[in-house]
């Protein structure tokens, strides 16, 4: 008797005066709490798979997932969305083409296919002459090259024709050794 009285005066000094209301009030500071939740993780989940994907059904069934299914649908979403975002993918592909790139650029030897530098002139693994020397400054020439980068010597237009010794494939069956007048037009 003595209990609920208190009971009850306490409570109608809380604001809006009753227990109900003061019920009322969470509730709605419940609703309110979770519906902030619930919209920051549509937006969130919009936003993340953005970055992960640029297919628009996909998109759209993520963010529809955690729209209608709340919390289920956050985690489920979570557990199967791409691991890596786009910028992610990008990065690896530029750091791969990159790294191809400087595999490529690194020069072998036609005819033994070890390793060679670019200021080689022959391959000190089997002789084979890889450049030759600048008439004039003496630099090592490639023989795509018209001019010599060093000295500006040109290159008769006759050898200007001639094929590259490094990327070509070396065929000494069907190939006159002497492949510097070898003009292909
Ligand atoms: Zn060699
Ligand atoms: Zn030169």
């Amino acid at each position: 008797m003595l209990n609920s009285n208190f009971s009850a005066t306490m409570l109608q000094t809380w604001p809006g005066g009753s227990w109900e209301a003061s019920l009322r009030i969470l509730l709605i500071a419940g609703i309110i709490y979770v519906a902030i939740l619930w919209a920051s993780l549509v937006f969130w989940t919009f936003r993340d798979i953005r970055q992960r994907t640029k297919d628009p059904i996909l998109q759209f069934i993520c963010v529809i997932l955690v729209l209608v299914t709340f919390m289920l649908g956050y985690w489920i979403y979570l557990m199967l969305r791409p691991r890596e975002t786009l910028a992610t993918v990008y990065d690896r592909t530029l750091e791969e083409e990159t790294l191809l790139q400087d595999l490529q650029a690194k020069l072998i030897c036609p005819s033994c296919q070890q390793q060679v530098r670019e200021d080689y002139l022959r391959c000190p693994n089997c002789t084979e002459q890889l450049k030759e020397p600048c008439p004039t400054c003496k630099k090592p020439l490639a023989n795509e090259w018209p001019i010599c980068p060093f000295c500006a010597w040109e290159r008769p237009v006759l050898q200007q024709a001639a094929p590259m010794i490094i990327s070509r494939r070396r065929d000494t069956n069907s190939q006159p050794p002497d492949s510097t007048t070898n003009a292909s037009d």
